[in-house]
């Protein structure tokens, strides 16, 4: 059967059993039992699931894979970690992430103001606080206020300036300090589509000269002791662990040399995020080349080795995994609108008396089709098709028939895929790939996967249930924003096959996986579809429960956020009907009343299902 790579990508997060896909944990619940629930409720449209237990299970996974190489190794510094804050601002995420990590040194990294107030109500007690990215005298002096309100808050130096600002701030304020880290620019760089943010050339940190004179500064304000920690980041999504391990002796010797220098309340390195998350669902196809036991092992062996060498004291290891621990927590589950080729049955196919000779021809092979001539009468069909359209450019045959030409390609082609769907021979295989079948989603691309959209990032996707049945047809995924961008093109070395499926009369859902980490900030309102409705889902040792839900925007709050004034929408809207001439006094009431709801949904499509609203 087909397993869409789930043994590749879910890490046993999810599980496949009896024909649809569920949470591998407490009683098992079957995502579409999920989905169904919610819906009742009369939440449709695209849906944005997320999973409380497995951003514990990541937290856990992280800090007892350092704990235990840490052990391995008999290391001597400890272990803290922060998530970085861009990977995932949502209250719904964070909340959660700082609930299950009470008790350990896990905090939180913010890179502007708005993040840093976040991190400054949410950090739970004695867990750390870093800082990066560029920051103005205002966002230094929060950095103040932090450590004063019993904080233990690292602000990281992107540029001496920066450091002159602090230095500046901390004569007005006075003690106490916040620590302060410095960025260092490596030397080696990262590798990937993320590569800008380590190597000599990259936006942030200190060279080696600006280092030095970072230290002097330090020195002449009497602020070297709190000068704790350096830090560098490479880039996300690290596919080779050897730039890693080259980056992590470059800080490694920087951290002894500062400390030689006189920097001796200098005991952390900050190893960055870029922990790498797998994505694929082909063999083959990996976008790592190591696990997490690798990965803190290198880390761990490579600062232990340098310390010993320059006989200083072993580092406390600071990481800001940001991918790895949010990627997995959430789902995005988009209802499948329309097949294209749905519009293609016989019902269409309207024959004149008589007929084209080709389209005759057409229909004759549509009626004999077998197992034995399928790909035969195929090839045929499809070199009349080509014909049939030359003609109707030269203008021999009209719009009808040219329409009978599509319809019956249409139901050729599903009927060799039928008669052959239990064979894996080359010319099925090439066909799917040249006569795809489109699947319209309720839910947009730009807004739900933007990474898909501006980098080419795959996430895992599959559907719901039927997965014990054969899925027969090559698809293409479009979206519903009118932007040709918004699609996901078959793609013949990465190739997904979906159910033919009829929805105008049974559901059928897909399922995008990994989608916690960046993209729900990133994503934007085109077409001002908004952010989904989105739920967590508490497992519970019965079953499971929906817990903060929270809807999709109506139609006006998109607007205000727009900064239109609704209010005066509301009104403008109201007058135009009322002054129409076109309606009367019954009609416009009705029609005022039906436009009122709509401002109150949210603006994702609702289809006739069964008779019923999506
Ligand atoms: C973005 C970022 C991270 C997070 O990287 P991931 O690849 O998501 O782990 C960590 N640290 C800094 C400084 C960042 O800019």
């Amino acid at each position: 059967m087909v397993d869409y790579g789930i043994k590749f990508w879910s890490n046993d997060d999810f599980i496949i059993e009896n024909g649809v896909i569920k949470v591998n944990y407490g009683k098992k619940p079957a995502l579409i039992d999920i989905v169904k629930d919610v819906r009742e409720k009369g939440f449709k449209g695209p849906l944005l699931m997320r999973f409380p237990h497995l951003i514990e299970k990541q937290v856990n996974k992280l800090f007892d894979s350092f704990h235990h190489s840490m052990q391995t190794y008999k290391y001597k510094g400890n272990f803290h970690a922060v998530f970085p804050l861009k990977v995932n601002q949502m209250p719904h995420f964070v909340l959660p992430l700082m609930n299950s990590s009470v008790g350990k040194s896990y905090g939180l990294e913010a890179g502007s103001k708005s993040e840093l107030i976040i991190a400054m109500a949410y950090t739970n007690k004695n867990a750390p606080i870093t800082v990066n990215g560029f920051k103005d005298k205002e966002m230094i002096k929060l950095g103040f206020i932090a450590a004063n309100i019993g904080h233990s808050i690292t602000l990281t130096i992107e540029g001496l300036n920066e450091l002159e600002t602090i230095i500046q701030v901390a004569k007005e304020m006075g003690e106490p300090h916040p620590n302060i880290g410095l960025r260092i620019r490596l030397h080696s760089t990262g590798t990937g589509i993320w590569a800008k943010s380590g190597g000599i050339n990259s936006k942030f940190g200190l060279t080696s000269t600006e280092l030095l004179e970072a230290i002097s500064l330090l020195e002449k304000s009497n602020l070297l002791h709190k000068f704790t920690m350096i830090h560098f980041h490479i880039g996300s999504q690290i596919s080779d662990i050897s730039p890693l391990k080259k980056a992590i002796r470059e800080v490694g010797n920087i951290y002894a040399e500062l400390r030689k220098m006189g920097a001796k309340n200098l005991t952390a390195v900050n190893i960055g995020g870029g922990l790498a998350v797998e994505y694929t669902q082909h063999e083959g196809n990996n976008n790592r080349n190591y696990t997490l036991s690798e990965f803190s092992g290198d880390v761990v062996f490579s600062l232990k080795e340098i310390a010993k060498n320059k006989k200083e004291k072993e580092p406390d290891i600071f990481i800001e995994s940001g991918r790895f621990i949010s990627a997995n927590h959430a789902v995005l589950i988009a209802p499948v609108l329309e097949l294209f080729s749905q519009e293609y049955d016989e019902k269409a196919l309207k024959l004149k008396e008589k007929n084209p000779p080709l389209i005759a021809e057409m229909f004759d092979l549509y009626k004999t089709i077998s197992e034995k001539n399928a790909i035969e009468y195929l090839h045929d069909s499809l070199d009349h098709m080509e014909s049939l359209l030359t003609l109707f450019d030269l203008g021999y045959i009209d719009l009808q028939d040219r329409s009978n030409t599509e319809v019956l390609v249409h139901l050729i082609i599903k009927k060799v895929i039928k008669l052959l769907k239990h064979k894996n021979h080359n010319d099925i295989i090439r066909i799917q790939e040249q006569v795809q079948e489109r699947y319209l989603l309720n839910c947009s691309f730009f807004q739900s996967l933007p990474d898909y959209w501006g980098l080419g990032q795959n996430f895992p996707v599959m559907p719901l249930d039927r997965l014990n049945k054969k899925p027969t047809r090559s698809a293409s995924l479009w979206d519903i924003t009118c932007d040709s961008d918004g699609e996901i093109a078959f793609d013949s070395s990465k190739p997904l096959y979906l159910h033919d499926v009829d929805v105008t009369k049974e559901e059928y859902f897909l399922a995008f996986f990994l989608v916690g980490a960046y993209q729900e900030v990133l994503g934007m309102r085109h077409n001002l579809f908004t952010h989904p409705t989105e739920f967590s889902v508490i497992i519970k040792e019965k079953g499971y429960e929906i817990d903060r839900l929270l809807e999709a925007q109506t139609i006006l709050d998109v607007l205000d956020d727009l900064d239109y004034d609704t209010k005066e929408i509301e009104r403008i809207l109201k007058q135009k009907i009322e002054d129409s001439l076109l309606l009367d006094e019954d009609r416009k009431k009705e029609i005022l009343g039906q436009l009122y709801i709509m401002l109150s949904e949210n603006g994702y499509l609702r289809t006739i299902i069964n008779g019923e609203k999506e």
